[in-house]
């Protein structure tokens, strides 16, 4: 019942339809996930690209895919950036990981004291794999590496990538903790791009990469508990909307996505709790389209996901929210020790730039003395990490 019954007039609605992050306790048993990404690779405010949060009453918590603006999305949730460390990808596109930066750095400056791990998968080519692509986004980044490993620390600068075999057919990627992560591959574009499933308690979230319909989802995600799947917006919608020429919006629905028929014909197959359409501009004119092709093939339950949708899943049942968090978030401190500059890193200035320095010792003189005496500081720890 929406809102339950309110008995006093100073008192609460006992029952929350709405998700407030930070707000609700994790049961032992008990798995939420969070849509921080659902749209498209261009780019809107209403829909970030492709970015799944997963909380499982373990204490683990995991991203997978990151996609262009989602990190804005992840950010209101509130979680600790030490809780969020590793990051499953299931492809390179960047509407699927081009946000790993923001996290990067962003949760560098913000409090995170260890390094990111990424899982992802292979190409066919060494250039075509997740390693080489996180190796040289790190040094396209090299300038905003250096400069923040030597003015804060290096270490949560580090990304460690774990490459697995993107042919692998229900192969286990990740083995810790009880959680078990299993790919196999996607036809999308080009050999690399793989869905994923999480195992847990008996349970199973499976993430489905960007793919034509393909033999391998129907058979390893069956009975999922959550079953996501891309699921595209009509060919003609693809033509008025996304300014696509004809035989582009019929063979993206064909060839390397996935029509919402054979979405439905895909979830028939599977049988899962729930089934999570997404990769669509969800609006008031695509939606109902979409969601009428599904049911030509499917009649189970079925979430049309966007942004901010939230997924709670007991032995009980699969529950749909939205979530209500601020658009104005601040990082969450949580555990671990703050790092301080490593001392024995070089200084990225040189003479020139140095000697370029106003003097406005003046103007700072108070506040500055009142903000050491306070904190402890010493005049050593102006000068280092600088
Ligand atoms: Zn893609
Ligand atoms: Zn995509």
């Amino acid at each position: 019942m929406a809102g339950g019954k309110v008995t006093s007039p100073t008192g609460t609605a006992p029952n929350r339809y709405v998700y407030y992050p930070g707000t609700e306790e994790l049961g032992a048993d008990e798995i939420r996930v969070i849509a921080c990404g659902t749209g498209m690779p261009t780019a809107r405010r209403a829909q970030a690209a492709a970015a799944w949060v997963v909380e499982l009453g373990n204490g683990d918590k995991f991203i997978v895919d990151i996609g262009s603006g989602s990190m804005a999305n992840i950010q209101s949730l509130m979680i600790p950036s030490n809780f969020l460390t590793k990051i499953f990808l299931t492809h390179l596109h960047t509407d699927h990981w081009a946000d790993l930066v923001s996290i990067w750095a962003g949760g560098w400056t913000a409090g995170r004291t260890v390094p990111l791990e990424v899982w992802g998968p292979s190409g066919a080519r060494e250039d075509m794999g997740t390693k080489y692509a996180v190796e040289h986004l790190l040094k396209a980044y090299n300038w905003d590496y250096m400069t923040r490993a030597v003015t804060i620390n290096p270490t949560p600068g580090e990304i460690k990538v774990h490459e697995f075999d993107y042919r692998g057919l229900n192969e286990v990627v990740y083995e810790e903790n009880g959680v078990t992560f299993r790919s196999w591959p996607c036809i999308h574009a080009g050999d690399g791009p793989v869905s994923l499933a999480l195992e847990w308690n008996g349970y199973k979230v499976v993430f489905g990469g960007d793919t034509a319909p393909n033999i391998w989802y129907p058979e390893y995600a069956k009975g999922a508990d959550l079953a996501i799947h891309e699921c595209w917006m009509t060919s003609d919608d693809m033509m008025t909307k996304y300014n696509q020429p004809a035989q582009l919006a019929l063979r993206i629905n064909l060839m390397f996505h996935c029509s919402a028929q054979s979405f439905g014909q895909i979830m028939s197959m599977v049988q899962p709790r729930r089934a999570v359409a997404y990769h669509f501009f969800n609006d008031e004119d695509t939606r109902y389209k979409i969601y009428g092709a599904v049911r030509e093939n499917y009649d189970g339950p079925l979430s049309m996901a966007t942004d901010m949708m939230v997924w709670n899943i007991t032995r009980d049942g699969v529950t749909e929210r939205m979530a209500v968090s601020p658009d104005r978030t601040w990082d969450v401190e949580g555990p671990g020790e703050e790092l301080a500059p490593d001392p024995t890193r070089d200084s990225e200035y040189t003479q020139f730039i140095l000697d370029g320095r106003l003097d406005v010792d003046k103007a700072n003189a108070r506040w500055v003395r009142e903000f050491m005496d306070r904190n402890g500081l010493t005049a050593e720890d102006i000068e280092q990490g600088s």
